[in-house]
């Protein structure tokens, strides 16, 4: 008999999964079907190279078109699974079109929030969003970001880098409110008003309205901002309907949205499976559960999960990183900072050259990161051995 595998999301997560299960000795078939129309391709260079026209689509596949073929995937790409029959193990690709199958791995990621409707709006998540926007970002244009998180800040950089007049809005009271405590968010208000982006913090934006011609942000307390376009960068929705269609667990808001899954990437469906951007998975280091949103994570995740429907049961129990290039600087940041952690930092905040781990009652729980690429993958491993910093340090010298 023939086994079969769907996956449904050719990001990251699908491709990786789908490696794994050919690395594993998997021989049955595998589908990796997915709505976008592009061979796939990394997400992260799409806010950096792509958007400022350094590099092109072919430039950043995660796998060569050829690749697909060697491994018997057969990919299918600009196709949108319609809905999942649990009972039947099928998925829906039209009103005559399904595939049965005896794993289904949803990898189906997310799309960027946009609570705002106006014809100047723009957001990026993929390639389709570039040409347009890149064509807009003309050296002089005037430009307003709405949201100073990730993608919002090195959506600034990258409009700076190309000459624009940018204002950068964020609600929070610095930049990277997710992602820094507050001694390096301070660090990034100053690298954004350095390389001359106008920096607005502290702001909630209550509407976004087209108005001759200009697209107008204003905040609750009547400021407005205006420019031709505005690109709103708030965050990202996990695609979950499917799955939630389907009668999965699925996580409430508060919990981080998403498909719950248990550290095997096993949903509350027999033989379907959730990883990536969209599971929302039990944190093996500090205990609760956590939805990640960064590119390792979405990678490591697919892989495991890929080898567990080959058949093995390793737990998946990772310390998040990730990283952020922002105006020449690359950010990185491992585990689980928080503002109300203790900061001690190894080097130089001014020089931007230094490590910055973050303690929970002496335990390290997340570090942060400007050029030092070893120390990071050394807080890493220290945060997921829950080490103490006086400990580490003390056997260091
Ligand atoms: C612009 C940008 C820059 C980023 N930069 C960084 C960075 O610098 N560092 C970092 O660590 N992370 C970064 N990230 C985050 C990282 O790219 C993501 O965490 C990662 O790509 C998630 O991969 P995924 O496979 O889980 O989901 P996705 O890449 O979202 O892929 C899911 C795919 O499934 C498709 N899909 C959904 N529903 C269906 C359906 N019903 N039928 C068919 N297909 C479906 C979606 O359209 C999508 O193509 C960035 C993200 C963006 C958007």
């Amino acid at each position: 008999m023939t086994h079969r595998t769907v996956i449904v999301g050719t990001g990251i997560a699908g491709v990786s999964a789908a490696a794994a299960l050919r690395s594993a000795g998997y021989e049955g078939a595998i589908d990796l079907i997915g709505d976008d129309p592009e061979l796939p391709y990394r997400r992260p260079p799409v806010s950096k190279e792509i958007i400022r026209g350094d590099k092109t689509a072919d430039e950043i596949r995660i796998k060569k078109a050829e690749w697909f073929d060697a491994q018997d995937i057969t990919l299918r790409t600009g196709q949108h699974v319609l809905s999942i029959d649990t009972a039947a193990r099928a998925v829906r690709l039209g009103p005559d079109e399904g595939i049965l199958y005896d794993h289904l791995l949803l990898a189906t990621g997310g799309r960027a929030r946009s609570p705002w409707g106006a014809s100047g709006v723009r957001t990026l998540r993929g390639l389709a969003d570039v040409p347009r926007l890149h064509g807009e970002l003309a050296a002089g244009t005037r430009i307003v970001v709405v949201g100073a998180g990730l993608i919002g800040s090195e959506i600034a950089a990258s409009a700076r880098e190309l000459g624009c007049e940018v204002t950068l809005l964020e609600t929070a009271s610095q930049p990277l409110p997710r992602l820094l405590p507050p001694r390096l968010g301070d660090m990034y208000v100053d690298l954004h008003k350095q390389a001359g982006t106008d920096l607005h913090t502290s702001i909630m934006v209550s509407s976004i309205t087209d108005v001759d011609g200009e697209t107008v942000v204003r905040a609750i307390d009547g400021r407005t901002w205006s420019a031709p376009v505005v690109v709103v960068a708030v965050g990202m929705e996990p695609n979950v309907e499917l799955a939630a269609e389907a009668g999965l667990e699925i996580a409430s808001p508060a919990e981080g949205g998403g498909i719950v899954v248990d550290a095997l990437g096993r949903t509350s469906a027999p033989g379907v499976f959730a990883a990536g951007d969209v599971a929302n998975q039990p944190n093996g280091v500090l205990g609760g559960r956590h939805r990640v949103e960064h590119w390792q994570g979405a990678q490591n995740h697919g892989t495991a999960v890929g080898k567990v429907m080959a058949g093995g049961d390793d737990p998946f129990v990772v310390v998040p990183w990730c990283w952020s290039d922002q105006y020449g600087s690359t950010l990185q940041v491992t585990g689980w900072p928080q503002a109300s952690h203790e900061m001690v930092v190894r080097g130089s905040l001014d020089d931007r050259d230094f490590t910055a781990y973050l303690l929970d009652d002496g335990v390290i729980r997340g570090a942060v990161s400007i050029g030092r690429p070893r120390e990071i993958r050394t807080a890493r491993a220290w945060i997921g051995a829950q080490e103490r910093l006086a400990d580490v340090l003390e056997d260091e010298s």
